[in-house]
């Protein structure tokens, strides 16, 4: 059986052997994936050890950038997340490094919630690996602005610089900014916490902005509870995020796409 898996550490509550499982079984292709609790001071020797047999592997916190380190190949979008949350085996045995996380991000917000983003004013809040890695995929629709706003505002500067020859990126801190937006992307990891991002809610157009939260629990996170109060048009979590950016990476290595619909509406249910 073709061996996959996801490292993490913490690990134990990792969705992904249910997602995979499940586009396994929907696309008939003969695979097995289990979560591996990865030794936080030897990830390469584990990973190393792993695809001595494995051919391929989903990488979770805190070993994304680690990964980056271990791929003897990246892919471009890798190559500009500074992450690696895909791995897998060539033929030749080299480890290619992908990152999946920002088109699962592009496509929960295009296909499965049917926004369009080109021309439209962006804020993403957070300047740590999940706003860097969807970065590239969110600037390739064409939005009319992106912001980045984060507590550390040299680390919403940093990635701006970074990533400017790619379209319209702005830092800024949290409250320096009131208009309203299109658009606002929470990937800081306040909600965690139950905490919010000190935003003024008049960036909120009632009836208008879309507000999505990378977290995803049973209850809405706070960020979303802080939405609706203020009037979004719609809120959404990080659920179908996580399944589109596990669907992308067993397309990268099996070459076929599941449908991520029926895992995502299964997801749901267990979660509720
Ligand atoms: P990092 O640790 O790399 O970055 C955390 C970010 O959150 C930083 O910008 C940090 O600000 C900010 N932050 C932390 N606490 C607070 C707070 N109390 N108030 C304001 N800002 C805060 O985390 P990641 O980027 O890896 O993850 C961020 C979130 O995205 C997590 O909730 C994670 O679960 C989610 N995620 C979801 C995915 C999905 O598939 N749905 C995929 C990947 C991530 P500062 O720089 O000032 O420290």
């Amino acid at each position: 059986m073709d061996r996959y898996c996801v490292f993490g550490n913490p690990i134990g509550h990792s969705k992904s052997p249910l997602i995979h499982r499940l586009f396994a079984a929907q696309t008939g292709e003969q695979l097995s994936y289990e979560a591996l609790l990865a030794p936080l001071d030897d990830f390469v020797g584990f990973a190393r050890a792993f695809f001595a047999e494995g051919l391929g592997a989903n990488v979770t916190v805190p070993f994304k950038e680690e990964a980056f380190r271990l791929a003897d190949e990246l892919s471009q979008r890798a190559a500009r997340a500074g992450a690696v949350n895909t791995l897998k085996k060539l033929a030749d045995g080299r480890l290619l490094g992908d990152n999946t996380d920002g088109a699962g991000l592009v496509r929960d917000l295009t296909v499965n919630a049917g926004l369009e983003l080109a021309g439209k004013r962006i804020l993403l809040l957070g300047a740590g690996g999940a706003v860097r890695g969807v970065l590239e995929p969110l600037l390739a629709e064409k939005p009319a602005e992106l912001v980045i706003a984060n507590r550390t505002v040299a680390k919403a500067e940093e990635l701006a610089r970074l990533f400017s020859d790619l379209g319209p990126v702005l830092a800024s801190g949290f409250d320096w900014i009131d208009a309203p937006v299109d658009l606002i992307v929470n990937g800081t990891s306040a909600s965690l916490a139950g905490e919010l991002p000190p935003i003024s809610p008049s960036l909120i157009q009632p009836g208008h902005t879309v507000c999505y939260d990378m977290m995803y629990a049973k209850e809405p996170t706070a960020f979303n509870r802080w939405a609706a109060e203020h009037g979004a048009a719609r809120t959404l979590d990080g659920l179908g995020m996580l399944v589109e950016q596990a669907a992308e990476a067993f397309f990268v290595w099996r070459g076929v796409r599941p449908d991520s619909a029926p895992v995502l509406a299964e997801l749901r249910r267990l979660l509720g």
